[in-house]
């Protein structure tokens, strides 16, 4: 059967990652794959304690539809807890939107500011789901370096400078940063870079859309004000979830934005779902009102550090002899980004698959494809001793691809 599917559909392809990792399960794989939280951190007993209540008591909101904006209390809790994190005063109800996870709103940003052939000025390597989002927008990328303290402002300038002088500024619709231990670099973007990047917004007048679903997950240092707290709504979208500090299945997400901009999205996310569940939003308001989840998500942050120092033990023991590697030692967030020269993580991947051992190829994470020495390795799921044993196969099987290749490893 043939089928008539849109231009679109016909250029959806499956993930590289759901491809990569459909094996990861096999029993004995150590897998650093998925970024899912470890599910031992969910606090499952006063979730299912609440949703029994919030179904007996509250039907008539939790079973029904809600409003497309999001439920009203999760809301209110949701502005305490803004301002508890970013410090973030002075933004009401119509400056939030929840949506299906920060996805949704990823999805949704782009539906409101991308036409297509519209600039968005991604990292490389940048998360994966935001370039997903933003390409079914058709939308071009303008790439920089993620570098050790962000990305490369001098790169942003001189794309902007470029798009001025074409006349297509106004099509560099925003600059999009993961600014917390990003996906997958682990990187935090700096307080200094931070400043400027809203300095360079202004400028040139574009948008940041500021993803920040890892900086409350920080093990280490001070918290840095976020990118919204030097730009405000006229100049930044702010985008948080509750998937990594309370737990994905809820799929709550958070855009924090100008009025205006909020009505759009919503009227975006009426064509899309009508509203997010009634159910899981009055669960997570009703969490948010009886326990304070800043407190409650501490056990895993302790956890994810001691995970995270396991995984860069373990590098430096397997691979402090290969000449030139390097890794990102993140002080929060779950990942940790290696890279080994002259390889592509891409071809080696099938020498880490006998050995059962998985990451995620840097490939995945390139704005435009082409090939990468680096891999993200997430630390939050495997236990401690196999994080310790998976580095040591990822050294066997690093060995086993360098020989077959014939390339020096050190
Ligand atoms: N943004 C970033 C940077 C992420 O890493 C993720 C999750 N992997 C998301 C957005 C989407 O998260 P969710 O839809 O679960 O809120």
């Amino acid at each position: 059967m043939e089928f008539r599917f849109s231009k679109l559909a016909q250029k959806l392809k499956s993930s590289m990652i759901r491809e990569l990792l459909k094996y990861a399960n096999v029993p004995g794989a150590v897998s650093f794959g998925g970024g899912t939280p470890d599910p031992e951190t969910f606090p499952r007993h006063q979730l299912a304690e609440i949703a029994r209540e919030v179904i007996e008591k509250e039907y008539k909101y939790t079973l029904q539809y809600a409003t497309t904006e999001g439920d009203p209390e999760l809301i209110k809790q949701l502005l305490l807890l803004l301002r508890r994190i970013y410090g973030l005063d002075g933004l009401s109800s119509e400056n939030i939107l929840i949506t299906v996870g920060s996805q949704q709103a990823l999805e949704l940003v782009g539906k409101v500011l991308l036409d297509p052939g519209d600039y968005v000025v991604v990292g490389d390597p940048e998360y994966l789901g935001a370039l997903s989002a933003f390409r079914m927008r058709e939308a071009k990328f303008l790439v920089v370096k993620f570098e050790k303290d962000g990305p490369n402002l001098d790169q942003i300038e001189y794309h902007l400078k470029r798009m001025q002088k074409e006349g297509e500024l106004s099509k560099v619709k925003f600059i999009y940063v993961v600014s917390n231990f990003q996906n997958p670099s682990g990187i935090t973007t700096s307080l200094a870079k931070r400043r400027a990047l809203v300095e360079l917004a202004e400028r040139y007048d574009v948008l940041i859309v500021e993803d920040d679903p890892y900086g409350v997950l920080r093990f280490k240092g001070e918290h840095l004000p976020s990118i919204m707290n030097f730009g405000g709504t006229d100049r930044v979208i702010l985008l948080n979830t509750f998937s990594k500090i309370l737990c994905p299945g809820l799929r709550i997400g958070i855009v924090v934005a100008d009025k205006q901009i909020i009505r759009k999205l919503v009227l975006a996310k009426q064509g899309s779902d009508l509203c997010s569940s009634s159910l899981t939003m009055r669960l997570a308001a009703r969490y948010l009102e009886r326990y304070d989840v800043l407190e409650q998500v501490k056990p895993a942050i302790d956890l994810y550090k001691k995970k995270k120092e396991v995984m860069i033990e373990a590098l430096k023991e397997e691979f402090s002899d290969v000449c030139d590697v390097d890794w990102t030692d993140p002080d929060g967030g779950l990942f940790v980004w290696t890279t080994l020269p002259d390889i592509d993580t891409m071809e080696m991947f099938k020498y880490a698959e006998q050995r059962k051992v998985f990451y995620i190829p840097g490939e995945a994470f390139k704005p435009y494809e082409e090939p990468s020495s680096s891999m993200r390795m997430s630390f939050c799921l495997p236990s401690f001793d196999q994080i310790k044993e998976g580095v040591h196969r990822l050294k066997l099987a690093y060995l086993d691809y360098v020989e077959a290749k014939g390339l020096k490893c050190r």
